[in-house]
């Protein structure tokens, strides 16, 4: 079982459901955020296209903010999901030093906290809260290891990205382009 995304760069509108429906579902602090939407101006004049990209932790394969946390807070869940457990975690910020994408954030309750890929909504058989809303259904969501999954088949079909791969993290959010 390897839990990953798929992002469809060409059917993504930038219009940030999937933000809200995070901050909602996970509830997330005001003024602060587990997903966000970055837009890129790719190509040169005259040929230049507008690429937006909902992004979140990669749920690397290979996780720096596993391995420097100093409590063992930060960890690999089932299915590669990389969890923060709020009860071990001293608020000591070396996981935020060592993520390349900027992933995590303090919350207000002292802690660090990130996407957990709806940890507790995919356990249950449902997809993460911003695949479920997203209203041009641009994300794909399930496992690596079945090649029937919605995720397999997007990646199967179609030319992909990921976010800075000369980290050696192995992001597990894959756009599609
Ligand atoms: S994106 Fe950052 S927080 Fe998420 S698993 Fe990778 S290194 Fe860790
Ligand atoms: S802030 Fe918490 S999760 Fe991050 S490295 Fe320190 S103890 Fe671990």
């Amino acid at each position: 079982m390897r839990y990953a995304m798929a992002i469809d760069t060409l059917k993504c509108v930038g219009c940030s459901d999937c933000v809200v429906a995070c901050q909602t579902e996970n509830n997330v602090p005001q003024g602060y955020c587990r997903d966000w939407v970055k837009e890129t101006v790719n190509g040169l004049y005259p040929s230049v296209e507008l690429e937006y990209r909902s992004e979140r932790c990669n749920q690397c394969e290979n996780t720096p903010c596993v391995r420097t946390c100093p409590t063992g807070a930060s960890f690999v869940s089932d299915g590669g999901i990389v969890l923060v457990d709020s009860d071990k975690c001293i608020g000591c910020g070396a996981c935020i030093e060592s993520c390349p994408y900027d992933a995590r954030y303090f919350h207000t309750d002292g802690t660090v906290d990130k996407c957990t890929f709806c940890h507790h909504r995919v356990s249950e058989g449902k997809d993460p809260a911003c695949v479920s809303v997203c209203p041009t259904k641009c994300m794909y969501f399930g496992d690596m290891d079945d090649p029937e999954s919605d995720v397999s088949i997007a990646l199967k079909n179609r030319s992909y990205k990921t976010l800075a791969p000369e980290t050696g993290t192995k992001p597990q959010v894959y756009y599609l382009v």
